[in-house]
C-alpha cells in the first residue's frame, strides 16, 4: 500500500492522501474498504458522491449529516466540506486534481475533484471560500497526483478558458498548467499560497504508480480520501 500525502495533514490530526495504483482500481467503494481498515479508518464513515465535473459542494457538519448521506443514493457533486469529527470523504481521479484543503487546527477540511472543467468553473476558489465561510482561518493545502503540464496538451477551445499564465506553449502545441491556475484561484480566495504544496507527480507520465485516462483510456481510478478521527 502506497499513499501520497502531506505530513501537515497528520500534524492537523487528519488522515488522508491519494493511493497509488498498486491498490488496484478504486471505482467500486467495496474495493476501497480493506484499505481504510488497514489505516484504522471506519469505512462506513467515509462519504461518497457521483462526480460530474461540476462546481457543486456537499457539506457535512455532523454525524447525522453523514448518516443521512449514507442512506440515500449518491448525489452529484465534486467537492466535500466537512466540519465534524469521525467523518470523512472520498473522491476518485485519473488525471484530475485531488485538492486537499484544511484548517491547520484540523477542525474543518475539504476535498475537491478538480478536472479542468471544474477548474474553469472556479471549483478551487469556491471550495476555499466555503472553508473560510465555515470559519477556517489558517488554511493549508496539498494537490495530489494529477496530470501535469508535461502531458496535459489541449486544443485552443480548452486553452481559451484558462488565464494566459496557466498556458504553456511548446513545439507548436498548447499545454495547461493546472497547478498555476489552482494556485491563482486560491490566492484570489485570500489563501496564503505558500501554505499550498504542489508536488510534481504526473499521473499521465508515471504509469508505474498511477492510472491515467489520458494515457490509457480505461476507466480506472485512484482513490483520494480525508478523515478526521
Ligand atoms: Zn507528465
Amino acid at each position: 500500500m502506497k499513499i501520497y500525502t502531506d505530513n501537515r495533514l497528520l500534524s492537523a490530526g487528519l488522515i488522508g492522501g491519494t493511493f497509488s495504483r498498486h491498490t488496484g482500481n478504486m471505482c467500486d467503494t467495496q474495493a476501497q474498504r480493506p484499505f481504510y481498515e488497514q489505516l484504522g479508518v471506519p469505512a462506513d464513515n467515509i462519504a461518497h458522491f457521483h462526480q460530474t465535473h461540476s462546481d457543486r459542494l456537499i457539506t457535512i457538519t455532523s454525524n447525522q449529516d453523514l448518516q443521512a448521506l449514507q442512506q440515500t443514493p449518491l448525489q452529484d457533486a465534486d467537492a466535500w466540506l466537512i466540519t465534524a469529527a469521525h467523518c470523512g470523504a472520498a473522491i476518485l481521479t485519473a488525471d484530475c486534481v485531488p485538492l486537499f484543503l484544511w484548517d491547520s487546527a484540523g477542525t474543518m477540511f475539504a476535498l475537491a475533484h478538480c478536472g479542468w472543467k471544474g477548474v474553469v468553473q472556479q471549483l478551487p476558489y469556491k471550495t476555499a471560500r466555503a472553508l473560510q465561510q465555515a470559519g477556517a482561518h489558517h488554511i493549508q493545502g496539498w494537490l495530489g497526483p494529477h496530470i501535469q503540464s508535461c502531458c496535459f496538451e489541449v486544443q485552443q477551445d480548452v486553452a481559451q478558458q484558462f488565464s494566459s499564465s496557466s498556458i504553456v506553449h511548446k513545439q507548436g502545441k498548447i499545454f495547461i498548467n493546472l497547478n498555476t491556475e489552482i494556485l491563482h484561484q486560491l490566492q484570489q480566495a485570500g489563501l496564503d499560497t505558500l501554505q499550498i504544496k504542489t508536488p510534481y507527480y504526473c499521473t499521465c507520465g508515471d504509469a508505474e504508480n498511477f492510472f491515467s485516462w489520458r494515457r490509457d483510456h480505461i476507466r480506472q481510478n485512484l482513490l483520494s480520501f480525508i478523515y478526521k478521527p
